[in-house]
């Protein structure tokens, strides 16, 4: 059992399925430097695309895949529903929903980061809490007219100008949220639309302030995957797939040519 790890959800599954008897195997892409401690094996770093993961698949005898990646990984989805296509593995991705706007909530949408950061170049300047992770930031760093509180697990990949970084991972509490905001004088959030619970508390921040919100919309995903939401669905899906189920995707490239 392979799951495609970097959320909690991924760690809270490998928990679940290595308690009911699971042998599970925990993949992280090895961007964090401090992964969280999980249940189970694990291994670090990008299998060489869907046909590296496809002899990964046959190698270690795969018999399903659990894409637990984040909502915002924009190409592991995809290399996963191919290549257990091709491999025969059965596959889902553990899918945390996306947050809906609230009364009182004041979100602008973007498709993506370089449209969130052509709304940022359009307005005056402002104080404006990132909260985006360290690999996005860069994305900003042409909006000079603003100034920048950047939280991140791990320092950003590439430092911002006019930028106070603060280390942070979730959870998040909610009277926290708001001390942040308030302290650094936070006019505008930027964040993506993770969905979760961990680190919802700055919207809830936000809405209490009376705050704007630019929320980066989800990357494009594979479709015709199957989809769970909770850790306890993918591992109720793992048990019924051992049981005979399978996925339903049809990939649509002509193949990784092994
Ligand atoms: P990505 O764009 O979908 O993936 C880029 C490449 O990284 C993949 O092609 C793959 O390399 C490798 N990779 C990604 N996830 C992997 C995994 N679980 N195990 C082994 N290799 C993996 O993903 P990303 O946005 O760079 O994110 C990298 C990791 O950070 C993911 O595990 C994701 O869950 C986590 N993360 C991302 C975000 C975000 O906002 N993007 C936020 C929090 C956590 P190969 O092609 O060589 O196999």
């Amino acid at each position: 059992m392979l799951v495609l790890a970097g959320t909690s959800e991924a760690t809270d599954l490998a928990g679940r399925l290595d308690r009911a008897g699971v042998e599970v195997i925990s993949s992280l892409a090895g961007v964090t430097a401090t992964p969280r401690v999980r249940a189970g094996r694990a291994r670090s770093g990008g299998f060489g695309g869907t046909a590296g993961l496809v002899g990964y698949l046959r190698n270690e005898r795969i018999d399903a895949l659990v894409d637990a990646t984040h909502p915002f990984a924009a190409v592991m989805p995809f290399h996963a529903a191919d290549a257990c296509a091709y491999a025969g593995v059965a596959h889902c991705r553990l899918l945390r929903a996306p947050w809906v706007p609230e009364p009182g909530d004041r979100w602008t949408g973007a498709a993506d980061l370089v449209a969130a950061a052509a709304i940022l170049g359009r307005l005056e300047p402002r104080r404006v809490f990132l909260a985006i992770g360290r690999q996005s930031a860069p994305a900003f760093r042409r909006c000079r007219q603003h100034w920048f509180l950047a939280r991140s697990i791990e320092p950003l990949a590439t430092p911002l100008a006019n930028c106070i970084e603060v280390r942070g991972r979730g959870p998040f509490e909610f009277d926290a949220e708001v001390a942040l905001l308030l302290e650094h004088r936070i006019d505008l959030v930027v964040t993506k639309n993770a969905g979760g619970v961990a680190t919802v508390a700055k919207l809830a921040a936000a809405r209490s302030l009376g705050l704007e919100v630019v929320m980066v919309e989800r990357p494009a995903a594979p479709v015709g995957v199957v989809e769970v939401a909770t850790d306890e669905e993918a591992c109720r899906w793992v048990e019924a797939t051992v049981r005979g189920a399978g996925g339903g995707y049809i990939p649509t490239s002509p193949g990784p040519g092994l």
